[in-house]
């Protein structure tokens, strides 16, 4: 993190792309008060246009193209995007499957991967902080 801190909380949309809920136990364990990513003032959002980032889990099926599109489009500039497991990132288990379209960064742009089937709580919480940075980044630029 460079020793600096970081000036705004960071709100979240969390959007399941065809995950077998693995990847999304892990979010929830990251969030509840074993490891209370909240405290950093992290929290998911219920809306994408009162987001900052998208966490995307899951391969992408075909259903879900459209909506991943739009509801990428919804989130407010500067945002950014994190793909939480292996699905998301490559396909994983359903790489090459009849019925997808993804892995994520074949529909929209990612910024940060977190790799594992699924991630650790920790994984994704140093995925927040990479992420949290590239979004500082692209704030100063404007
Ligand atoms: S990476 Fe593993 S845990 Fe996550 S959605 Fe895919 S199969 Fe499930």
């Amino acid at each position: 993190m460079d020793g600096k801190s970081l000036s705004r909380s960071l709100w979240a949309f969390h959007l399941n792309t065809g995950s077998c809920n693995g990847c999304d136990i892990e979010i929830v364990a990251a969030l509840t008060p074993r490891y209370d990513v909240e405290r950093f003032g992290i929290k998911l959002v219920g809306t994408p246009r009162h987001a900052d980032a998208l966490f995307v889990t899951g391969p992408v099926t075909r259903t879900m193209e459209k909506r991943v599109k739009r509801i990428y489009n919804q989130i407010p500039d500067p945002k950014v995007v994190m793909v939480i497991g292996n699905c998301g990132s490559t396909g994983g288990v359903f790489y090459e499957s009849y019925n997808l379209v993804g892995p994520v960064d074949r529909i929209i742009p990612v910024d940060v991967y977190v790799p594992g089937c699924p991630p650790r709580p920790e994984a994704i919480i140093q995925g927040v902080v990479k992420l949290w940075e590239k979004l500082e980044k692209k704030r100063r630029k404007r």
